[in-house]
Formats: C-alpha cells, sequence, structure tokens
C-alpha cells in the first residue's frame, strides 16, 4: 500500500547572494521534490533579520506542500536543497543563501534530535506567521486562531516585495 498524503507547511528565507532568486527558485524546486506536489505559495515579503543585525535583509515566503514522504524524509530533501543553494552553515542565525523549516506537518507534535515540529519558534515569528496566514487563514494553532496570533505581532517591518521589484 503507498503512503498517505500529507500536509507539510515550509517556511523558506534567503540573506545572502540574490535572496529573491534563491527564494523564487527553491518555491519552484520544492513542487518537484519526490512524492510531493507543491498547492500553494505565499507572496514574498522582506524583513530586518533575527539575531545578529549586521547582516542583509531577509526575503521570506512560506509554501503549502502535499507529500507522501515521512517528515524525516522531507527534512533531508530540505536540507539537501539548502545544500544546493551552497549553504553553509556558520554562527547561529547567520547570513544564508536559503533557510527551509518545515513549519507543521499535519497536525503532528514531533520532538527528534533532528526535528521539532511544529516548528518551535514560528508563532514569534512575523515573517512566517503572516505569509502563512496568506495561505490558511483559518488555521489553528495549540487552540489559537492563526488570525488572533498574527495580531499580537509587531509586522511593521515587514514589506512585501512587488512582482516589478
Ligand atoms: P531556527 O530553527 O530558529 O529558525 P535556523 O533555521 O537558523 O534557526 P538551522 O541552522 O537552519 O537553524 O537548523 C539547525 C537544525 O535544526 C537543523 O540541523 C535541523 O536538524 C534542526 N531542526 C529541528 N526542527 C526543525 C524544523 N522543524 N525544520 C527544520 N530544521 C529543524
Ligand atoms: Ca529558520
Ligand atoms: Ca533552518
Amino acid at each position: 500500500m503507498s503512503p498517505p498524503w500529507h500536509h507539510a507547511w515550509i517556511g523558506l528565507g534567503s540573506n545572502l547572494d540574490g535572496p529573491r532568486e534563491h527564494v523564487e527558485r527553491a518555491l519552484s524546486e520544492l513542487e518537484r521534490l519526490p512524492l510531493t506536489h507543491r498547492i500553494a505559495a505565499s507572496r514574498l515579503y522582506a524583513s530586518s533579520p533575527v539575531g545578529p543585525t549586521d547582516q542583509p535583509d531577509y526575503i521570506n515566503a512560506v509554501a503549502h506542500l502535499e507529500t507522501r514522504l515521512s517528515p524525516l524524509a522531507l527534512l533531508d530533501q530540505l536540507q539537501a536543497l539548502e545544500q544546493r543553494h551552497g549553504r553553509v552553515r556558520g554562527r547561529r542565525w547567520g547570513p544564508r543563501t536559503l533557510d527551509l523549516d518545515l513549519l507543521l506537518f499535519d497536525e503532528q507534535r514531533i520532538t527528534l534530535p533532528r526535528l521539532t515540529v511544529p516548528h518551535p519558534e514560528m508563532t514569534r515569528r512575523a515573517f512566517v506567521l503572516v505569509p502563512l496566514f496568506e495561505l490558511a487563514p483559518s488555521l489553528v494553532l495549540d487552540d489559537k486562531p492563526l488570525a488572533r496570533l498574527t495580531a499580537g505581532l509587531e509586522t511593521r517591518d515587514l514589506r512585501t516585495v512587488l512582482p516589478q521589484d
């Protein structure tokens, strides 16, 4: 029997070597992962960096996938994609060509050495919740509607990137 389809939500980020191109390319590469379809992608957003501020602004987006991969197999694919974008692991939250975080996987709670789902920081990050809200306005996380979680965040710094930019 083939494995069931799962819904997965991916947070994308880049702030190095043409961030917008990295994110746009990664969005189309996510579409071509094995046993996976991309259902939707948010607009692109620009935001100031989390942590060290001596680095360029980020471009962020969220993608909604349908996949037959297991959570760890999907994480392997995401990390391989980061590597193909030339990601070099430096200081924590330092600049990177591509960051792919597995935000949600169905309604599963996963606590493994390599993988925590839901992504532990997501409810504190406007650059994650705002694009996620665009794709799934009725989503509820930990009994809290996404609309309410998003309303409680500082979003002044978040700018949508217009197609003609
Ligand atoms: P943050 O997780 O706070 O956004 P980061 O994205 O900069 O920080 P990374 O250096 O990209 O962190 O990842 C560190 C490790 O986090 C990875 O090696 C991966 O195994 C682990 N990890 C745990 N949970 C997740 C998840 N939900 N999505 C992606 N990686 C995860
Ligand atoms: Ca991240
Ligand atoms: Ca990451």
